[in-house]
């Protein structure tokens, strides 16, 4: 396993994401496609377009109880330490997607693990989960009214004597196997994450037995420890273990990836306009050395950090996608033109987004509850 470390605290590279599956027993989702497709539910685009590539148990239990006609919820949370990027922007879309076919959804702040991993100001954090976090949701379609947004240190009930609960029955030697490298703010940062995944199936916050977790692969590491604490507790607290759906991370425009503290190569949703365009001009691609190296040989689309920001986001059409990846293959449209077309494209994108976001943030203030200390 030494292969590919998932560090949900550090910036994995991963390069081959089907070794995912032999690694760490994620499921190739394409095995639930069929199901999806039986049971009339509608595909989102990051299902069609692969990006969405392993689940958990999202057939045996999601799907399950939907074909039952249970209640399902979809739960993730952000540690809010930096901005709201388009790395962050695939997690809310898929929260939006779940809401629309009819999940509850929970969204947690992670104020104490931004606390105690990145040491940054208590005031600091709380203005960044709202006005970042909650208000960027909000101005890219999540309906408030429809979803429990919450700091983990606020979270009032039973929530917490999770966290003290679940510490009684896991090791130090097991968290190290997880993890690698553990601190007590690290521990204390993995049992709530824990504890946010596992309380919506509580009587207190609503019984959800059907949980997904919408996560990027790096967070897995959090989902096998809250699977087996699940299953520890099955007796006591008559817990199950959540599914889970896990996406290829976008790359950042250096094509490494996406992350609020690189801020020269991450497009963030509240960048001004002329300095995400030119952010975006400057992004490394799948081009060649030379133009005429590249009308003969075509650019390389799978290596271009212009051309997933197409794929994710910027391109929803998948006729226009297509075409795109075949001029770029042929190499009839070199990247200069391409980037033009983007840089229009996140022009207008952006635009739109920030338009909305000044009232989305008055949202935000006045619907989350502000931890007091
Ligand atoms: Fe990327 Fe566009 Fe250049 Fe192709 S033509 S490598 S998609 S920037």
């Amino acid at each position: 396993k030494n292969e590919i470390k998932l560090d949900p605290w550090g910036r994995p590279d991963i390069k081959d994401y089907s070794r995912l599956y032999d690694l760490f027993g994620i499921r190739p989702f394409n095995e639930v496609i069929d199901r999806m497709k039986k049971d009339n539910i509608e595909l989102s685009p990051f299902i069609k377009r692969g990006i969405i590539f392993g689940h958990r148990d999202f057939d045996s239990k999601i799907l399950k109880a939907i074909e039952n006609k249970e209640k399902v919820a979809a739960m993730t949370g952000f540690m809010p330490s930096g901005r709201f990027h388009f790395g962050h922007m695939m997690t809310g879309l898929e929260l939006i997607y779940f809401q629309k076919l009819g999940f509850k959804i929970f969204v947690g702040l992670a104020d104490a693990e931004a606390y105690a991993v990145r040491h940054l100001p208590r005031k600091d954090l709380i203005r960044i989960g709202i006005e970042e976090y909650v208000a960027n949701l909000i101005a890219l379609g999540l309906d408030p009214k429809e979803t429990e947004f919450y700091f983990q240190t606020n979270r009032k009930g039973s929530y917490h004597s999770l966290i003290q609960l679940f510490s009684s029955k896991i090791t130090f030697n097991e968290l190290e196997a997880i993890y690698g490298d553990i601190t007590p703010g690290k521990i204390v940062s993995a049992l709530t994450q824990a504890a946010d995944i596992l309380h919506p199936q509580l009587p207190e916050y609503g019984e959800y037995k059907h949980v997904v977790v919408p996560v990027g692969a790096d967070q897995d590491p959090h989902l096998r420890l809250t699977r087996d604490l699940a299953d520890r507790f099955k007796g006591d607290l008559d817990l199950e273990p959540p599914a889970s759906i896990y996406h290829r991370l976008i790359r950042g425009l250096d094509g490494g990836k996406m992350s609020s503290s690189k801020p020269d190569v991450t497009i963030f949703l509240t960048d001004p306009i002329d300095q995400a365009k030119k952010k975006f001009m400057s992004s490394l691609t799948g081009g060649r050395n030379t133009a005429e190296e590249q009308r003969r040989l075509g650019g390389e689309p799978e290596k271009c950090p212009v051309y997933d920001l197409y794929l994710y986001h910027l391109v929803p059409d998948d006729v226009e996608l297509t075409d795109i990846y075949k001029r770029c293959k042929s190499g009839s449209m070199l990247c200069g033109e391409c980037k033009l077309f983007g840089s229009a494209r996140l022009e207008k994108f952006l635009t739109e987004h920030q338009k909305k976001l000044e009232k989305a943030k008055d949202i935000a203030w006045s619907i989350v509850e502000i931890p007091k200390i």
